[in-house]
């Protein structure tokens, strides 16, 4: 079984005692749920550890890491990578936004469960997110994983980001291909590309890109665009 609190702990992040219950109470639920509702593919212990829980982390692994306080998880279905997170950086102010509420009532069940404080949990569309001044321009950090190719991602998840903050997506091995489509949409989102991290999961669990980006003006006006909208025209 391929331990990840080593690896994590190897590459500079310790993981407390406190953190280690928690993200091990969470897959407990995670598996129980699973049973009722679709919330992972991924049911094998070692393969949740690595592909879900390390995965989440590895942006904290990233010198990039730019210890925000406020972060927010656009699409993060069953709570990745937020809540992972989260745990392990309890001061974080997290908002969990997904489009499907089904997954927001698992949500609510792990975060009172573990006690978490100060995480938001928002039923909704990014791109109806994205025009509310409550969200627009707001964080310190947008994450996304397994959410929408980058040129339509682009348009979901750099509205919410501060000018000077960031946004990282993961990707897997096409991601490279999916940001030299996506030049014109993070341009037009008011960002640029800050840092193209490959890292690999330990294990024998592949190899992902982290795509980084940074804002550097407030999202314009015209975006993002109504609902289905980024999806059905992509900003190329
Ligand atoms: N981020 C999680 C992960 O990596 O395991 C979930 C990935 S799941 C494949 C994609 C999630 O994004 C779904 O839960 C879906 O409801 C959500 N999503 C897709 N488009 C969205 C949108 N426009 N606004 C809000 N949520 C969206």
């Amino acid at each position: 079984m391929v331990d990840i609190f080593a690896a994590l702990e190897n590459r500079g992040l310790p993981i407390d005692a406190a953190a280690r219950a928690r993200l091990g109470r969470y897959i407990e639920l995670l598996l129980a749920w699973n049973e009722r509702m679709n919330l992972t593919a991924i049911t094998e212990p070692e393969a949740i550890w690595v592909k879900h829980i390390y995965d989440s982390l590895t942006v904290f692994l990233s010198p990039h890491d730019p210890s925000p306080r406020s972060v927010i998880d656009v699409g993060t279905g069953a709570g990745f990578p937020g809540l992972p997170m989260k745990i392990v950086r309890p001061e974080l102010s997290l908002v969990l936004l997904d489009a499907r509420e089904k997954r927001l009532r698992f949500l609510e069940a792990v975060v009172a469960d573990l006690g978490l404080q100060d995480v938001r949990l928002v039923h909704g569309r990014a791109e109806v997110l994205g025009r509310d001044p409550a969200y627009r321009d707001r964080f310190d950090l947008a994450v996304a994983r397994a959410v929408a190719p980058l040129s339509v991602l682009a348009e979901l998840f750099l509205p919410f980001v501060r000018p000077g903050g960031l946004a990282v997506a993961w990707k897997g091995e096409r991601g490279r291909e999916e940001l030299a489509g996506a030049g014109r949409a993070i341009t037009a989102l008011g960002a640029e590309v800050a840092a193209v991290e490959p890292l690999a999961l330990p294990g024998a669990y592949g190899s992902r890109v982290l795509l980084w980006f940074r804002k550097v003006h407030p999202t314009p006006e015209r975006y993002p665009r109504r609902p289905g909208e980024p999806e059905r025209r992509p900003l190329r």
